[in-house]
């Protein structure tokens, strides 16, 4: 085990985390490029914190979480957690953090097998770390599933005997039932109807108290990141732009593509009117990013240096850290 930086504040510790896949191409299938779906984030969760990734899709915040569960393997960079050095970790050890891992998917239903009850679903993971039979945990299944918010008999129905709300309750104790020390939740309201995505957002929140948990929060919709972050992380084309305490980066954006996510969330009083930022162009391909700042084919304020050298993400004032040529004049 290589010990690492001191994590009695963090949690988790993220460094120079780079994902790319490769491209091949030519009769030989030769390597002719790399997709950079991460592209050099580093990020660190305080324990018991919410932090909050966002970002428009394929912007590489999945990726990023996939990768730092570890379910994906880094193709640089390093992961550190509690004060354990996992990015490499394989077999018999990965697992073992996997037990402290856990990941709440997007689409429910995809993410439970529908031929499986809710109470083997949700006992399968507690099986695959412990051993064991089924009855052995039933009650403490049952229980859980009962914190969750699902009804008594829920043990003994199968995944599409539940609305989508249910089902990602189930998704929610099934990633609760080891008793993780972080849960990666990717995308876990935006697949369903809005009237129940706040009542999902109150469990995790409640849970996240009553279990002790840090989360990381995926979405592409910052108001919902508002609701739940303490912090926020804003990311652009694999890269980590923006991060700052959330009232602050809401009150105060300094990147100018936070700057244009955050004046396309609409004002509940129309007395507040902010001047929206309208982006021209399309996200470039994260197979052949920009030189320079990988935001400056789209900038409002963009510079002529802007084109040449990468900015970094770099302390503005405190904790608000961003990266863009303007704050490092
Ligand atoms: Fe815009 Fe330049 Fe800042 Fe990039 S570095 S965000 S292009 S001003």
């Amino acid at each position: 085990m290589n010990q690492s930086k001191d994590t009695s504040e963090h949690l988790l510790v993220v460094e120079n985390l780079r994902k790319y896949y490769p491209v091949r191409g030519g009769f030989f299938r030769r390597k002719i490029g790399d997709v950079k779906a991460v592209d050099n984030i580093s990020l660190e969760l305080k324990r018991g914190e919410t932090f909050g990734l966002v970002g428009e899709s394929g912007c590489g915040k999945t990726t990023a979480g996939r990768t730092i569960t570890r379910l994906f393997k880094p193709t640089e960079g390093k992961i550190t957690f509690e004060g354990q050095d996992i990015t490499n970790l394989r077999g018999s050890e990965l697992r073992n953090i996997r037990k402290d891992i856990q990941m709440v998917f997007q689409d429910p239903y995809a993410s439970l097998n529908p031929k499986m009850m809710v109470g083997s679903i949700v006992t399968e993971p507690i099986l695959n770390y412990k051993g064991g039979n089924e009855s052995k945990y039933k009650e403490e299944v049952m229980t859980l599933l009962g914190r969750v918010g699902l009804p008594e008999d829920a043990y003994f129905k199968y995944p599409h005997e539940f609305s989508g709300g249910q089902r990602q309750r189930i998704g929610i104790a099934r990633a609760l039932a080891l008793k993780p020390k972080l849960i990666v939740a990717d995308e876990p309201v935006s697949a369903l109807d809005v009237s129940v995505q706040s009542q999902v957002l109150n469990l995790l929140k409640e849970l996240q108290e009553e279990f002790n948990l840090t989360l990381l929060f995926i979405a592409h919709d910052l108001s919902v990141v508002k609701h739940m972050s303490d912090r926020i992380g804003v990311m652009y084309l694999g890269n980590l732009v923006e991060i700052a305490d959330a009232d602050d980066i809401y009150a105060n954006p300094k990147h100018p593509y936070t700057q244009a996510l955050i004046s396309a969330i609409p004002q509940p009083d129309p007395r507040n009117k902010s001047e929206r930022v309208i982006l021209s162009g399309d996200v470039p391909s994260p197979q052949n990013p920009p030189v320079g700042c990988p935001f400056h084919p789209r900038c409002p304020q963009v510079m002529p240096e802007c084109s040449e050298i990468k900015p970094e993400l770099k302390g503005v004032n405190g904790d608000h850290r961003v990266s863009c040529l303007l704050y490092e004049k």
